[in-house]
């Protein structure tokens, strides 16, 4: 991982201007916020920040306004959540740039707090504009960026502020970078990935990236019938891409000749339907699944012996559910391999980093979402990391 600073780095910041990148792109219903964890994932930064005396200029995008005002999608909608979790008053400035936003800077006193507005009402925004760039930046002294569920982006506000100003991590930009970093930067061996979900085709560039830099790849869920099809195998009616079975095949390859070992379901659970607990569930070898059967889980003794891998261990990367795991019992695996490495973490055996939309919920489900190492909310930005993309926001501050 390139060297970046931290707020640690800054010395003394009272009265001076920080202009901070966070996550706001909250979900709302009725103009209420329904989940506050973006905004708390922001405070420490606030806090710390506020603490040293700067003047705090928060900046965030919200929802698709393309380039336009959209009054829906105004970040006044979310002051009032801000200032409930923050627990201080929040002035919202309409503007991203311009006198507006330099009246509103010379009102703030050290350690006060401001929105900016949406910075997506602006063109200049997604095109990484150097005139918006520099037109924020004229405001302030120095940039932190704490978005790293945006930083797969070049943007004005994620990329283009840290190439102007003296910028700097976040707090929740350098434990995801941490994390991230002790999962698959520098991570101690031997490295186990679990990669799941539905379709290969869309984690093609992460089983690419994943075979050359870990020593176990665990293949599950709707992917791993690809695989197994591929190599032969008849998955009745399961979800499969059969025209993937060449690439499948290429990934096994690459897999042999760099010393990592593919794991693949040997035992299966499968139904004709795909219902809640349906008449038809059995579970079977992997070569025995019939014409009108779908796998929707590796069986409870593939699972056992997948976390027998991870006890030989001491590094998890996990993306993808194993399972279908939105209806039960085809939760059983995922919940199952969940619990081991929560274990093993507890142990200190294990550094275990997970990431991705369904697997956060599945990861809750199961109960231990809190016992992993981390967990990353980052979506996009965190299957790109996984893909080994450099992205630009986190480039942008190493620079
Ligand atoms: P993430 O959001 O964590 O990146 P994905 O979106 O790639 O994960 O995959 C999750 C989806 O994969 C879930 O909707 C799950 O039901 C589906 N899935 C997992 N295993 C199977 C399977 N055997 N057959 C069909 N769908 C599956
Ligand atoms: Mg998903």
């Amino acid at each position: 991982m390139s060297a970046f600073k931290t707020i640690d780095d800054l010395g003394d910041v009272t009265g001076k201007v920080a202009l901070v990148r966070v996550d706001f792109n909250l979900p709302m219903q009725d103009g209420l916020v329904t989940d506050d964890t973006r905004i708390r994932a922001a405070v420490p930064t606030i806090r710390d920040l506020t603490a040293k005396g700067a003047k705090v200029l928060l900046l965030a995008h919200f929802g698709r306004p393309k380039g336009e005002r959209n009054p829906a999608m105004s970040l006044s909608l979310v002051v009032g959540a801000v200032e409930k979790v923050i627990g201080k008053e929040v002035m919202f400035v309409p503007e991203v740039a311009g006198d507006i936003v330099a009246q509103a800077v010379g009102i703030l006193r050290p350690g006060d707090v401001a929105i900016l507005e949406n910075t997506r009402f602006w063109k200049g925004e997604e095109k990484n504009d150097p005139e918006l760039v520099n037109a924020i930046a004229a405001n302030g002294d120095f940039y932190v960026n704490d978005a790293f569920s945006a930083a797969h982006r070049a943007h004005a506000s994620t990329e283009g502020l840290a190439r102007v100003l003296p910028a700097y991590a976040g707090r929740s930009m350098q434990a995801e970078l941490e994390a991230l970093d002790k999962a698959l930067g520098t991570p101690v061996k031997p490295v186990a990935a679990v990669v799941g979900g539905a379709k290969v085709s869309s984690k093609l560039d992460v089983l690419t990236h994943l075979v050359a830099q870990v020593d176990h790849l665990i293949i599950g869920g709707g992917m791993a019938n690809t695989f197994l099809a591929a190599k032969g195998v008849d998955v009745g009616k399961s979800l499969c891409e059969h025209d993937l079975a060449p690439t499948a095949i290429a990934i096994l390859e690459t897999a042999d000749k760099s010393g990592c070992t593919v794991h693949l379901p040997y035992e299966v659970v499968v139904s004709k339907e795909f219902a809640a607990n349906p008449a038809s569930l059995r579970t079977c070898n992997v070569h025995e699944v019939a014409a009108d059967e779908m796998i929707l889980d590796a069986g409870p003794s593939a699972a056992e012996a997948l976390g027998d891998v991870l006890k030989t261990c001491r590094t998890l990367v996990w993306n993808g559910p194993l399972g279908a795991f939105e209806m039960a019992p085809f939760d059983a695996a995922t919940v199952a391999l969940a619990k081991t490495a929560a274990a093993l973490t507890a142990e200190g055996s294990l550094t275990s980093v997970a990431g991705g939309g369904d697997t956060v919920a599945a990861l809750n489900h199961a109960g231990v979402a809190a016992d992993f190492s981390y967990i990353s909310t980052a979506g996009g930005a965190f299957l790109e990391w996984m893909e080994g993309k450099e992205l630009p926001g986190v480039a942008a501050l190493s620079a």
